[in-house]
Order: C-alpha cells, then sequence, then structure tokens
C-alpha cells in the first residue's frame, strides 16, 4: 500500500503521445504481441475501454482486482519489463525500440510506463549487467524486474552534490569484507529498499576518479540508519542515510578495486535517460480527461478570454509541442536502435522547468483555491503538491546549471569547464 502511494506520486499515468513514427511491419507485429500479450494479463474490459474510450467502464475494469505490486510482479516475469536485458536475466535479448513500442503501449493502456523500481530497473539492473559478477546477476537482476526486492540509489552526483567524483563515504577492507562509513542525505525511497548501489572512496590518496569503488549494499545490514526527510508536499519520498561502520562482503562488490567511476558513468548514463521521460500529467493539475487535457486544460481555465492569460496558455502550448518534438527525436534515435544520446540531458533540462512553468500557472490561474481548499476538492489539493514537488525537478538527477554544462561541452563543443582538482590526490583537495 505504501508502495502505490509512492507509484502514484512519481506520475505513474502519463498522457500518450502525440508525435509517433509509422510501425515498420517488424515493430508493427511487435506492438501487435504487446497488446495480445495486455489483453491476457489486464482485467476483463479493461482493454475495451480503452479502445472504445470509456473512461467508466476504464476506472470498472481497474477497479476489478488490478493492484499495481501485481502488476509489477506480471510484466517483470514476461521479459517485457526489460526488453533490452539477456533473455536469461529476466528480460528480451531485443532491441532499444522495443522500449518505445512498450512504453508507447503502456501509456495508452493506462499502465504504468514507470515501476516504483525504476531505479532497479532502470539503474542498477544495466550496472549489474555490464560490470558485476555472474552471482550477482543471478542473484539480483529478476527480483529487481518483479519488484519483489526494491533498490535505491546512494550516490550520484550525489553525496557530494553535483561533483559526484568528489564523495567522500569511505570504504576500508578488512580481511573479506569492507567497513562502510559516511552519510547521505536525499536517497530517494531508502525508507523502502532493499538495497542500494553504493559509491565509496577506497583511496583517498589517488586522484578523485581513481580511488572509487562500487558496492551493492543491504539495506537491512547492522549500522544502517534510514531517516525519512519530511518534505514541503508532507510526504517524506526522500531520507537521510547514515553509514556507521557497516561491513559489506567483497562478494557484493560492482567491478574491481578502485574501477568504481566506469561502473558509476553506466549508473549515471542510464539514470539521465530514465529521468528525462517524466514529465507533470496535465490532468492532475489542471483536471479534465485524459483523453484531450489541451481541451480540457484550457477550458478549466476562468479567465482565459484576458490577453495576458492567453499569452501563457498558448506559450504552455508552444512548450509542449517543443517538449514532445525533442521527445520525438529521442525516440526515432532509440527506434534506429541508437544508444541514449545527449539528448536525455536537453529533455531533462526542458521538462523540469517546463513543470515548474506548468504548475506555477495552474496555481496563478485557480485563484483563491490555490491556498485554501474543501477537504473534497482533490484536485485543488493535488495541484497544490504538485506546485510544490515541482521545484525539486531542476535539482534532483542532476541539477539545470550541471546539466548545461554538459550540454555546452558534449553538444556544442564548448570548452570544458576548468578542472583544478583533475590530477591531484583526493586527500589534499579542498572540500566544503
Ligand atoms: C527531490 C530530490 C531527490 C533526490 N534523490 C536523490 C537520490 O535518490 N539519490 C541521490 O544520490 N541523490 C539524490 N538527490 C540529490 C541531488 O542529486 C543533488 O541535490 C543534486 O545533484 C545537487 O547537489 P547539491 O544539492 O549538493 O548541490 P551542489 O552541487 O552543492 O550545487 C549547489 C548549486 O551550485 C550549482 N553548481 C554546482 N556545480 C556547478 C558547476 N560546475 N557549474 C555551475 N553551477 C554549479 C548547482 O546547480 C546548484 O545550483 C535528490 C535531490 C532532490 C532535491
Amino acid at each position: 500500500m505504501q508502495l502505490e502511494r509512492f507509484a502514484l506520486t512519481a506520475g505513474e499515468e502519463v498522457t500518450p503521445v502525440r508525435w509517433k513514427i509509422e510501425d515498420t511491419p517488424e515493430r508493427a507485429e511487435f506492438r501487435e504481441e504487446f497488446r495480445a500479450w495486455l489483453k491476457t494479463v489486464l482485467p476483463e474490459g479493461w482493454v475495451d475501454a480503452i479502445e472504445k474510450g470509456d473512461d467508466k467502464a476504464f476506472e470498472s475494469a481497474r477497479g476489478s482486482g488490478w493492484d499495481f505490486m501485481s502488476w509489477m510482479g506480471t510484466i517483470g516475469r514476461s521479459g517485457y519489463a526489460a526488453p533490452l536485458w539477456p533473455k536469461e536475466y529476466g528480460g528480451l535479448s531485443g532491441q532499444s525500440w522495443m522500449v518505445q513500442v512498450i512504453r508507447e503501449e503502456l501509456a495508452s493502456h493506462r499502465l504504468p510506463t514507470f515501476g516504483i523500481n525504476l531505479l532497479g530497473v532502470g539503474l542498477a539492473g544495466p550496472t549489474i549487467i555490464e560490470h558485476g559478477t555472474e552471482e550477482q546477476r543471478r542473484r539480483y537482476l529478476s527480483k529487481i524486474l518483479t519488484g519483489e526486492e526494491i533498490w535505491w540509489e546512494a550516490y550520484p552526483p550525489h553525496r557530494s552534490g553535483s561533483d559526484l567524483a568528489s564523495l567522500s563515504t569511505r570504504a576500508v577492507k578488512d580481511g573479506d569484507q569492507w567497513v562502510i562509513n559516511g552519510q547521505k542525505v536525499w536517497t530517494t525511497l531508502a525508507q523502502l529498499a532493499q538495497y542500494g548501489m553504493l559509491l565509496t572512496r577506497t583511496d583517498p590518496d589517488v586522484p578523485k576518479h581513481e580511488g572509487l569503488t562500487y558496492f551493492i549494499l543491504d539495506m537491512h545490514a547492522p549500522g544502517v540508519e534510514v531517516r525519512p526527510l519530511k518534505q514541503m508536499t508532507g510526504s517524506s519520498e526522500f531520507n537521510e542515510v547514515f553509514l556507521n561502520d557497516v561491513r559489506i562482503e567483497d562478494s557484493q562488490r560492482v567491478g574491481a578495486v578502485g574501477e568504481g567511476w566506469r561502473a558509476a558513468r553506466t549508473t549515471l548514463m542510464n539514470e539521465r535517460a530514465a529521468l528525462a521521460g517524466i514529465s507533470l500529467d496535465p490532468v492532475s493539475i489542471f483536471g479534465g480527461t485524459r483523453r484531450d487535457p489541451w481541451t480540457s486544460f484550457v477550458e478549466s481555465i476562468p479567465n482565459r478570454n484576458d490577453p495576458l492569460v492567453r499569452q501563457q496558455i498558448a506559450r504552455l502550448y508552444i512548450d509542449q509541442e517543443v517538449k514532445e518534438i525533442t521527445a520525438f527525436r529521442a525516440t526515432s534515435a532509440r527506434l534506429r536502435g541508437d544508444q541514449p544520446g545527449p539528448e536525455g540531458s536537453v529533455n531533462k533540462v526542458f521538462n523540469a522547468e517546463f513543470n515548474q512553468r506548468k504548475s506555477i500557472f495552474a496555481m496563478d490561474s485557480s485563484g483563491v483555491s490555490s491556498v485554501a481548499w474543501l477537504a473534497e476538492d482533490k484536485l485543488a489539493e493535488s495541484r497544490a503538491t504538485t506546485f510544490l514537488r515541482a521545484r525539486a525537478n531542476t535539482i534532483e538527477g542532476g541539477t539545470s546549471e550541471v546539466l548545461r554544462n554538459q550540454i555546452a561541452e558534449r553538444i556544442l563543443g564548448l570548452p570544458r569547464d576548468v578542472e583544478v582538482d583533475k590530477a591531484i590526490a583526493w586527500s589534499s583537495t579542498r572540500r566544503n
């Protein structure tokens, strides 16, 4: 139940995109196969209700025994949750375009496109597949897919802020074990997770990128303390995690000692691709219907004839088109089979700021109900919570400033930012 609540706060139901590429025969066949599978696993009436656009019938089908966690298990065992993963680890050994087809079908069938285990499926899994041992792959991957074991991310850009490689969580070898000490703030879902991806400093006397080692952390190990942080939205999605003399077996190391940065880069690359698509659902802030959110959005604005308000609506509409076209470029690259490219950063920056503009406009245009509402007014509550939550969008998963630096360097080819500490031992660098 608690997990379900978090899944829904993550904007699980997304509005289907309007920009689509025509299917090749191969893609059309896969789409049909996936639709047929959906029909066999969803409650009776679900698919028909979607095809007819019958919201009432849909709600009744969804209410008849569908629940989020069982759905995770169903899709997790099917291979469709991670089509790119090798078959022997629960995937389909498929191609990148399959990810896109599955996402589109999930969205149009009003199913979660990102499970609660987004960090596990999107980040930990690919890192373990690429850098882990065979034993680790067999032990962890299938349970990530079915949601039986939830994962969190204990490091990216983060313990040390934007400059991940300067982190100070220490790991010291003791026989077959490592002893870990450190602290990490803002860890999403750590209070619900069984495992975490942990990047530590194992050698302070070499430059910052070279002395790092990556581990799988058991969240229930002695010495791991998770303190939920209460956010201004009233919920506690995030935590502060303290690691006090936590012992990790050497068998839980991912990659070689001192080569944690390589594994971390895999996690980071997948993080951006996973987070880039998450966008605020207009129906949750403006109300209206999911089939035509923009018309219902415009109709929901009381003073829509005011010229200044109209300008803002036009701006949001243009933003929406730009967002979809940018996402469409990423989609067409995926359909061609290309790897996630720099457009992940562009999408992340744009989406984060667009979410904020949308939620500010929703608050501005709803008058007094933005600040005080009746308990039964769920739309007003959702609008206010979404507005507050959207503040974090330009910080989490890499700040917009840092991502703009990356766009400048890697896409526009501008000179690289100066890195004064690149070649000196981490222990000699200045830190806060
Ligand atoms: C809601 C939320 C959820 C999060 N979830 C997780 C999680 O699950 N796991 C996890 O590990 N972390 C998580 N984080 C942490 C998050 O990734 C960091 O907050 C973020 O990377 C920025 O780091 P910082 O807060 O230390 O700020 P700093 O890095 O100290 O940055 C402070 C300011 O300086 C700017 N800045 C820094 N470096 C540069 C530069 N080179 N050029 C220009 N400007 C710069 C930044 O943009 C920012 O405005 C989460 C954060 C939030 C808000």
